[in-house]
C-alpha cells in the first residue's frame, strides 16, 4: 500500500517481504534453542536459534511478544522480538555526553558537581567519509547512468555496506562500553536531545555538511538502548547553548584556539567538548535534581580519579570490570 502510494497508484515495488506471525502459530524454546513455527494443516517447520547462546540467555525473562519473518536479499529471515519494563535505578551519579562528529565525550559527575572521571574517544567519521566520497565519486562519473549499470551500482552498494557495517559496528561497542562505564558508577545518562539541533546550530551544521544527522542518531539509539537494558535511567536535555554559554558565569563563549572556548565576561577557558559536558550536567541538575544541589566548579577536578564514597560498595555493578578484550571489542582510540 505505501508503495503504491508513493508510486501514485501505479504498480507497487515491493523491496522488502515480512510477515508478523501470531504468538499462536509458533512456539519458542530457549532451553533447546528452536522455534517452531505451525505453517497450514499441521505442518510445521523447525529451525535452530542461530543466535549464541549467550546472546539469547540475555532474554529469558522477557516477555516475547512478535515475530517478524522476512525475505530480503534472496534469504529468509526470522526475528524474535522481546520486550520487559525498564525500572531505572535511583542514579548516584551523572554521566553527560557530547557527541561529535570526530569525537564522544563523556563526563561523570558526582550530585554535588565533582567531576570523577572523563572520556574522550574517537568515532570512525574519517573512515566513513571516505566511503562516502567515494560513492560521491563514482555518481559524478556517471552522472545519469549509475543507477542502470549493474558494475557501477554494485560498487555503489559495497561502500554503501561498509558505511553501515563500519558505523553499526562502532555505535554497538560504544554504546555497550559507556553503559557498562554508566552501569559502574550507578549513573543517568544524560544527552543532547537531537530533535532539538536547530539549524542555526553550529553542530547541526557541521554535521549535515559532512554527514547527516544519521550517524548521530545511531550513536544515541545505542547508547540509550545500551543503558535502558541495565535498567539506567537515560534524559535528554535541549542542545541549545551547551556549547556557547559559559558554564561558570553565564557569558557567551568565543573560539580561542583549536577547540577551546574563553569567556570575555570572566576569562573561564575550556576545551569545547569538556564544556558541553559540564553545561549538559547543570542543565540536567537544574531539572531534575531532587535535592537541589547544583553548580559545578569547572576547574576543581582531576579527570579519572577515583570516585570518592565507591570504596566498600561490594555492590554486583561494581564488580563487572569493564574489560574490552573480553568483551572482544577493539579498543577504541582514546585521546
Ligand atoms: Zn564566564
Amino acid at each position: 500500500m505505501e508503495s503504491a502510494r508513493g508510486n501514485g497508484g501505479r504498480k507497487p515495488i515491493l523491496k522488502r517481504l515480512s510477515a508478523r506471525i501470531d504468538k499462536y502459530d509458533y512456539k519458542l524454546d530457549l532451553d533447546n534453542m528452536t522455534l517452531t513455527l505451525k505453517l497450514h494443516s499441521d505442518y510445521e517447520v523447525r529451525l535452530r536459534l542461530i543466535a549464541s547462546r549467550e546472546r539469547v540467555e540475555k532474554f529469558r525473562g522477557w516477555s516475547n511478544y512478535e515475530l517478524v519473518v522476512k525475505y530480503e536479499d534472496g534469504e529468509f529471515w526470522v526475528s524474535i522480538y522481546f520486550k520487559r519494563a525498564v525500572r531505572p535505578l535511583e542514579p548516584r551519579m551523572v554521566m553527560t555526553i557530547d557527541l561529535n562528529f570526530g569525537n564522544v565525550t563523556l563526563a561523570i559527575y558526582t550530585l554535588d558537581g565533582r567531576r570523577v572521571r572523563l572520556k574522550k574517544l574517537k568515532t570512525p567519521h574519517k573512515k566513513i567519509l571516505t566511503h562516502k566520497i567515494c560513492i560521491e565519486k563514482i555518481q559524478k562519473k556517471y552522472p545519469k547512468s549509475w543507477r542502470f549499470i549493474k558494475g557501477v551500482r554494485k560498487a555503489i552498494e559495497r561502500h554503501g555496506k561498509r558505511i553501515k557495517n563500519i558505523s553499526w559496528d562502532y555505535t554497538h561497542k560504544l554504546g555497550d562500553l559507556i553503559a557498562e562505564l554508566a552501569l559502574r558508577y550507578h549513573s543517568v545518562v544524560v544527552l543532547e536531545a537531537l530533535e532539538k539541533l536547530r539549524e542555526n546550530n553550529k553542530k547541526s551544521r557541521e554535521f549535515n555538511k559532512r554527514l547527516g544527522l544519521w550517524f548521530y542518531r545511531r550513536i544515541q539509539f545505542c547508547v540509550e538502548y545500551e543503558a535502558m537494558e541495565r535498567d539506567l535511567e537515560v534524559v535528554k536535555i535541549n542542545p541549545k547553548g551547551t556549547s556557547s554559554k559559559c558554564p561558570r558565569c553565564g557569558g557567551r563563549l568565543v573560539e580561542d584556539g583549536y577547540r577551546v572556548l574563553r569567556c570575555r565576561k570572566c576569562g573561564f577557558i575550556g576545551d569545547r567538548d569538556v564544556t558541553a559536558t559540564i553545561n549538559i550536567y547543570k542543565k540536567y541538575i537544574s531539572k531534575h535534581s531532587r535535592c537541589g544541589v547544583s553548580g559545578v566548579a569547572p576547574n576543581a577536578p582531576k579527570p579519572d580519579e577515583n570516585p570518592s564514597g565507591m570504596q566498600g560498595n561490594k555492590n554486583e555493578a561494581m564488580t563487572r570490570e569493564l574489560n574490552p578484550s573480553r568483551t572482544g571489542y577493539p579498543n577504541l582510540p582514546e585521546f
